[in-house]
């Protein structure tokens, strides 16, 4: 991997990243020495009496025990274990991946300001743009996900409020030059919020000049396809305030179940990202030397696009990645091929223990230009199963695609 990662922070006399997140969200003797942070529901916290009730009021900002919507012990555990592995300072869980994306898009944006979003974001964060946001009077401009500072800086206008990120975009896996990008949008007064979901502990989004980071639990953190949840994680506090008080004025909030399922989630997550990298990178090179296969979509791969970029800021890569066939497939023989797998499930999400496939095709809309990759796409998630299996998966997919030729 081109970074390493674990030196830098045994150089910081911090323990490894494999080692904290053994330790991240643990209340140790505060639930009289049990491993695990305790599952704790409730709306009603009674107070002892009336200067302990006004006391707390003052600290809605803190994680204090006031109201079930504002956070409760179990809430509070994987928050400090979500800040730890996005290497932020504080973290607000929220109901659904996409929550964790319109939450900060509402606490930053008003009337009359511009929203910066790459042509390749994730569908339903254009969804949220191009109507409710519009509705409020936020003009939202599209731009390449390959733009450079000075491709940026023509965009920059006064009210220009947020460049939003998402590296590497939604099915065609684009790396963004994340820190040109934030100084570009610093420089102008502009907040840098990211969707960081694909890069996960691969990738510190601090540390690059972002300011507000993204997460949706629901997929490497959650790990098993059974939870919906999101994380929005900052590491300053007037940062802090503006997503608290977002959170707070639209009632955000996510079953305490799903957050002790994903503290579960956070105790294998590195190990289940390793190894699911390997087996994906092992798939993605095979794919590469496939006869029906034009090109791989996989920041860790030398000519993907932005792969300059995963080398320079990335530890990692996750398993989610894209096949672009040969032009001579039509969608209708990409059917065929999905059909004719049997370990590969045919189903949208990904993040979790098993595969899963899905065509590409009226998933991507694009308006600003990019996205000619000229053939029909399809994205694989690579799960837990072993690589031959996989790989004799998609030799049956693939016999099935050229019988339709
Ligand atoms: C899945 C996904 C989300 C949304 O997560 P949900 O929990 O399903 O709402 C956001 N961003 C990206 C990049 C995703 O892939």
């Amino acid at each position: 991997m081109p970074n390493d990662h674990d030196a830098d922070a045994a150089a910081e006399g911090k323990a490894r990243p494999a080692t904290r997140l053994t330790q991240v969200g643990r209340p140790g003797s505060r639930v009289y020495g049990y491993v695990n942070a305790p599952l704790v529901r409730g709306s009603t916290v009674v107070h002892p009496d009336m200067a302990h009730q006004r006391s707390l009021y003052t600290r809605r900002h803190d994680q204090a025990m006031i109201y079930g919507v504002l956070g409760t012990p179990t809430h509070f555990a994987l928050e400090d274990a979500i800040a730890e592995i996005e290497g932020g300072t504080r973290c607000q869980i929220v109901s659904s991946g996409l929550s964790a994306i319109t939450t900060p898009l509402l606490a930053y944006l008003k009337a009359g300001q511009t929203v910066l979003i790459p042509d390749n974001v994730y569908g339903p964060t254009r969804r949220f743009c191009d109507g409710m946001l519009a509705g409020l009077g936020v003009v939202t401009t599209y731009y390449p996900p390959m733009i450079d500072a000075a491709g940026l800086e023509a965009l920059m206008r006064p009210e220009t409020a947020v460049l939003f990120l998402e590296s590497p975009g939604s099915h065609t896996f684009e790396v963004q030059d994340v820190p040109a990008l934030a100084a570009v949008a610093h420089a102008h007064g502009a907040s840098v919020l990211m969707d960081n979901t694909w890069g996960i502990q691969f990738f510190q989004p601090f540390a690059h000049g972002v300011d507000v980071s993204i997460q949706a639990v629901t997929k490497y953190i959650g790990g098993h396809s059974d939870i919906i949840l999101g994380a929005v994680t900052v590491a300053a506090d007037k940062d802090w305030v503006k997503i608290k008080d977002a959170a707070m004025s639209l009632g955000q909030y996510a079953s305490p179940d799903d957050c002790w399922l994903a503290l579960r989630g956070v105790r294998s997550l590195g190990i289940r990202l390793r190894h699911q990298m390997e087996s994906a990178l092992d798939v993605a090179r095979w794919l590469e030397g496939r006869p029906e296969v034009l090109r791989v979509l996989h920041p860790a791969l030398p000519g993907s696009p932005g792969h300059e970029f995963w080398k320079r800021d990335f530890t990692g890569a996750s398993s989610l990645f894209g096949v672009v066939l040969k032009p001579d497939y039509a969608p209708l023989a990409v059917d065929a091929m999905i059909d004719a797998m049997t370990l590969f499930g045919i189903g949208a999400s990904w993040g979790g223990y098993e595969s899963l496939v899905l065509p590409s095709t009226g998933s991507i809309n694009r308006t600003a230009g990019s996205g000619q990759f000229g053939g029909e796409i399809i994205r694989l998630h690579i799960g837990m199963e072993d690589v031959v299996d996989i790989k004799a998966d998609l030799e049956r997919g693939f016999a099935a695609l050229r019988g339709m030729e």
